[in-house]
């Protein structure tokens, strides 16, 4: 065991992201979706609203392929789940999955930097795992009763595909300690951070 001082202070300090994506706030849900996280006992270290540009959007989703080909993989799931044939190249004019994946992380890039959205940096034990768990799933209709997803958001990942934009589900929150790290120092200025 490495100092256990140092393990514990890590522990209690773990931090996440959450971005309030153009949809809540403009549905009016920042105050709502802010209170979920403090009611569990997350502390706010960050907070700001801010009109993202293109650019900031595309260094904050990650670009590797393994990324990519499962936003083209999800879309390929939905359409078979709705029983919709796609032709990648008539229907989205692309030729494979990872290009598929591609046109979807544009369509976030566009959305994303549509409107004001709202960043908040979390600090808590467990943090990030606290944060996905009261966010909950992707898809609205998978989100379970009781998360932000499933509580205030109902948008279809088959509409969202055929009207070529992202899934409209409110949040984006860091899927991993480094995540978090690497996106909080994306979207804050260490000044802008409490201690
Ligand atoms: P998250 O971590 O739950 O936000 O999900 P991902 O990291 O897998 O995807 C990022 C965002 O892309 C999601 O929050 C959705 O807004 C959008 N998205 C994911 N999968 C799909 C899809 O199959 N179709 C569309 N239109 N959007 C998607």
């Amino acid at each position: 065991m490495k100092n256990k001082k140092d393990l514990i202070e890590k522990i209690k300090k773990e931090r996440t992201l959450v971005l309030i994506k153009p949809d809540g706030v403009e549905r009016g849900l920042v105050g709502s979706i802010i209170s979920r996280f403090e009611r569990a006992g997350l502390r706010i270290v960050g907070l700001g609203i801010v009109k993202p540009s293109k650019k900031l959007i595309d260094k904050h989703y990650p670009k590797t392929k393994e990324w990519i080909e499962n936003l083209g993989n999800n879309l390929l799931r939905t359409a078979e789940e709705f029983q919709i044939e796609i032709d990648l190249k008539k229907d989205y004019k692309v030729n494979n999955t990872y290009e598929l994946g591609l046109k979807i992380r544009n369509w976030l890039i566009d959305f994303m930097s549509s409107g004001p959205i709202v960043k908040i940096a979390l600090e808590g034990v467990h943090a990030v795992k606290i944060v996905r768990k009261l966010v909950g799933k992707t898809v609205p209709f998978l989100a379970e009763p009781g998360t932000i997803r499933g509580d205030y958001s109902i948008d279809s990942p088959i509409l969202a595909n055929l009207e070529e934009r992202p899934i409209k589900n409110l949040i984006h929150a860091s899927g991993s300690p480094e995540e978090a790290e690497y996106e909080i120092k994306l979207w804050f200025k260490e000044d802008e951070l409490i201690e």
